[in-house]
């Protein structure tokens, strides 16, 4: 295996072996860049030494041969006393991961060396002592862990004595001085001195570097950043050179494009008489890049044609690190630049513009997510708000409102005009009601998936979770933060469900263009970015294969979705529109004790839920609705049991029996199922309850006649979940038929594939099934066998620091398991009717990487909130290109 390359020898695409940093270096060396002589160590002597705790065999002697060549393109050498030769030890993984590993600098100092570095700049003396003592710094935290504040003390010592705060103060004396102390401490430390032999510090340096990857933050930015643990980072060994040389050197960093907005031009900082640490350090104030003209006019024109230069090669906009030693200009670093979510929508089509990459190409430079970030409005903080705790973003965007403890009370302070923020310690279906009627939802407990985040992200509607730091007190309506301020009910806060922060009082709000746009309140004219987002989310349109749908139960959902862009709805869920003012009706059907009182609650449902199916044929005229038939538990639709019980037994004791409440608490008791999502439920419901599944296709039947004297064109499509047996498809199937025929209506009738049994016969359920809806909520749960509803915030942290799973399964598609009962249910189900129309509807139809997954499954389309309807459209795009 060949360890080590060469600057000369490598180029970008080596990127897995090089990393970032070491790849674009070559890259630039190779385009005739002035980039310092230099050369990396692979990525794959990282791995063998992190297995193994040891270098591989070779590397030394590759080490040496690479770095005899740096030091004839150099013209120095390492050790050398009269004019030595300094490196730089920096890490650089494959995937940027800014400040988590570790950097060596001025590698090559010595005692001796020390002497030949200051002749070498002139007789600066000052300039090498300071190098030496940052060297003894750095090489002393970072490879043999001496505590850094020592150092920091002792220098804060000598700038005592010295009666100055600023390191400029120091003379070259004292730094002498000062390396000796340092050395003094690092020995003390470390029980040996500090090594002067150059090529064994730079090989400790090296290690240090490679042991860095496992180093706890950068353990944790992977985690977060969903990296693989296991790439390892490459090493580049670079020869020094220096912009803290005098007024003709310094130091700056540049993007070829503004990285905020995308607006073309040269935007940069410079910092004259400074090293790279000092700019990011923020020790001194910068001055903005084009200053630099009238300092250097000759490093500025050529650092503006290089710039060129590396936009036409990497064809987008790059960001780079540059110093200049005595009027000499150098390149130390460029990758393509990281980017705000506006800036890569504009960038992606100037590039168009420009001819520099075609429309194809541009959908690859933007993704879903940062769609998604630019639709949700933000809080504008220029006024320094009271941030009073952080939880996890659960579900993004900027709510403020008066802070309630209940539902009830959420929705009658709402309803009254007020807006409000739900805050609970975590929330359960009860709380529904208040969810829906307050601006944001803030909970103590509970992950990315619990209860809270899940609905909440359903609804579009903005919710922090998890925040640990408040104490919730529902008797006492108030919740208390860490440091003992205590918010009561009415107070007003700011949640921001982006960032997870919390904050007292009213934040100023900015509502979103792109979301207006979509509305159709803003033109594209009016504004770059949302020009930048329709042209791109047209072309995604053009050459996507899988068509997009809304979940909607609601004309004013069903109608955002289409102005969205949905194509249709792919899943109603009709128990939403048993809830409310309906639950007393529902109750009826679930107590009546003979046929006749049964058929009469019915009666009263089926006018409601016939006007109900009106208005999403009327939203979506034209265009396939798909209404699923009733699917939860229906004692979901009763009060709880100990709810119940309590008051009966309160009624009771007061000599005040109710017997509509005994009869509701005896059918509790009666329905009470161990495992209600295991139970009677879906389809179940249907065979077991006459009358319900048939009320429902009846309203669908008259609602679709109803729009049709209306001039309304209606594609109802039937859906029966949880089907796990093509027995119970058939039968449902068989009814509708007749229903449908009597009234002339034409309708198709399909299924949910949610019970992996279902996805498993999938060929034997074509055969019943117009259509399939892959339910892949229910199927991550059964498929895993995890409950929806707990195991998020029970157990699913640890499961993420173990690595069995990057991603929630309920978030993102297991490719590996529950998408191989996709695809298995796909190629049996087309097997048995190759014209098997196949979508899914599952959570996992708005998540840009489970869109991939399903156009390669072959899926023809994705149903997803009305909010995820145009992510899923440009993610549709993406995944066609
Ligand atoms: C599903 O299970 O994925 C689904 C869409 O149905 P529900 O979430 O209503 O159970
Ligand atoms: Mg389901």
């Amino acid at each position: 295996t060949k360890y080590v390359y060469d600057f000369a020898e490598g180029s970008k695409e080596l990127k897995d072996l090089l990393g970032g940093k070491g790849g674009n270096l070559a890259e630039m060396a190779n385009l005739g860049l002035p980039v310092p002589p230099g050369f990396t160590v692979t990525t794959d002597a990282c791995r063998a030494y992190l297995r193994t705790g040891d270098e591989p065999f070779g590397l030394a002697d590759e080490i040496d041969l690479h770095l005899e060549r740096l030091e004839r393109q150099a013209g120095r050498r390492l050790g050398d006393t009269a004019d030595p030769l300094l490196v730089s030890v920096r890490s650089g993984a494959k995937f940027s991961m800014p400040g988590m590993m570790e950097t060596i600098l001025n590698v090559g100092l010595t005692d001796t060396t020390v002497i030949g570095l200051a002749a070498q700049t002139g007789g600066d003396e000052r300039f090498a002592w300071d190098s030496y003592r940052r060297l003894i710094q750095m090489f002393g935290k970072t490879v043999c862990d001496v505590p850094g504040e020592q150092f920091d003390r002792a220098l804060d010592a000598v700038k005592a004595t010295k009666g100055t705060a600023d390191d400029l103060g120091l003379d070259a004396g004292d730094l002498q001085a000062l390396v000796t102390t340092y050395k003094e401490i690092f020995t003390a430390h470390t029980g040996r001195s500090f090594p002067q032999d150059p090529r064994d510090q730079l090989d400790q340096s090296i290690r240090a570097v490679f042991s860095s990857w496992n180093a706890e933050r950068a353990v944790l930015y992977r985690r977060q950043e969903h990296i693989p643990a296991d790439l390892g980072t490459a090493v580049n060994i670079v020869a020094m050179v220096f912009g803290n040389l005098g007024p003709d050197s310094g130091t700056g960093v540049a993007f070829t494009r503004d990285p905020a907005t995308g607006a073309p031009g040269v935007y940069g900082d410079y910092l004259a008489n400074a090293q790279g640490e000092d700019v990011v350090a923020g020790i001194r104030n910068t001055m903005p890049l084009q200053d630099l003209a009238r300092l250097d006019r000759r490093s500025y024109d050529e650092l503006l044609a290089i710039m060129a230069k590396l936009e036409t090669h990497y064809r987008d906009l790059c960001d780079i690190e540059f110093t200049i030693e005595r009027g000499k200009l150098w390149m130390l670093q460029t990758r393509v630049g990281k980017r705000t979510a506006a800036a890569a929508f504009v960038i992606a089509t100037q590039l168009i513009d420009d001819g520099v990459i075609d429309a194809d190409e541009a959908l690859t430079r933007v993704t879903g997510a940062q769609l998604a970030q630019l639709m949700f409005p933000a809080f504008d903080l220029a006024g320094r708000p009271e941030r009073i705790a952080t939880g996890i973003a659960a579900s993004p965007g900027a709510a403020v409102g008066a802070v309630v403890f209940d539902a009830r009370q959420a929705a009658e302070v709402a309803a009254s005009g007020t807006a409000v923020i739900l805050v609970r310690r975590e929330t359960n279906p009860d709380d529904l009601p208040g969810m829906i009627a307050a601006q944001g939802i803030l909970t103590s407990r509970g992950g990315k998936t619990s209860h809270a985040a899940v609905v909440a992200r359903g609804m579009g509607k903005t919710c922090v979770c998890g925040a640990d730091g408040i104490d919730v007190d529902v008797d006492r309506r108030q919740f208390t933060i860490d440091g003992g301020h205590v918010v009561r009910e009415g107070d007003i806060v700011s949640i921001d469900g982006t960032t997870g922060s919390v904050f007292l009082g009213a934040v100023p709000v900015q509502p979103s263009p792109v979301v207006r746009y979509f509305e159709g309140a803003l033109s594209p004219g009016a504004d770059p970015l949302v020009a930048a987002v329709d042209r791109l989310l047209s072309h995604a349109d053009k050459v996507r294969r899988l068509a997009v749908r809304a979940n909607a139960d609601t004309f004013d959902d069903a109608a955002r979705a289409r102005r969205f862009g949905a194509q249709g709805i792919g899943l109603c869920r009709t128990e939403h529109m048993f809830l409310g003012e309906r639950r007393p009706l529902v109750e009826r059907l679930i107590l009546a004790r003979t046929g006749a009182e049964r058929d009469a609650a019915l009666a009263d449902l089926l006018p409601l839920q016939r006007a109900d199916f009106v208005h999403l044929f009327q939203a979506m005229n034209g265009l396939p609705v798909t209404i699923r038939l009733i699917d939860p538990p229906l004692h979901e639709f009763l009060p709880t049991l100990p709810e119940l019980s309590v008051k009966v037994a309160l009624a009771e004791s007061r000599g005040e029996p109710d017997g509509h409440d005994r009869a509701l608490l005896d059918a509790v008791q009666r329905m009470h199922e161990e495992n209600p999502m295991l139970g009677l439920r879906g389809v179940r419901l249907g065979l077991v309850v006459p009358g319900l599944f048939a009320m429902q296709i009846r309203a669908v039947a008259e609602a679709t006649l109803a729009c049709r004297e209306q001039g309304v064109t209606v594609r109802p499509e039937i859906m029966v979940p949880l089907v796990g047996a093509v027995q119970e498809l058939e039968a449902v199937r068989e009814e509708a038929l007749q229903l449908l025929r009597a009234l002339g209506v034409d309708a198709r009738i399909g299924t949910m594939i949610e019970v992996p049994r279902a996805a498993l016969t999938a060929g034997e359920i074509a055969r019943a099934a117009d259509f399939f809806s892959f339910g892949t909520n229910d199927l991550t749960q059964m498929g895993w066998g995890f409950s929806r509803d707990d195991v998020e915030g029970a157990f699913f942290t640890r499961y993420l620091e173990l690595g069995i799973f990057g991603v929630s399964p309920f978030e993102s598609i297991d490719r590996d398991g529950v998408g191989r009962l996709v695809r298995i249910a796909v190629d049996e189900g087309r097997r048995t009717r190759p014209d098997l129309h196949i979508g899914v509807c599952g959570e996992h139809g708005g998540d840009p990487e489970s869109i991939h997954f399903f156009h390669d499954a072959g899926l023809d389309y994705v149903s997803c909130s009305p909010f995820r309807v145009p992510v899923a459209r440009l993610e549709a795009g993406r995944s066609a290109v």
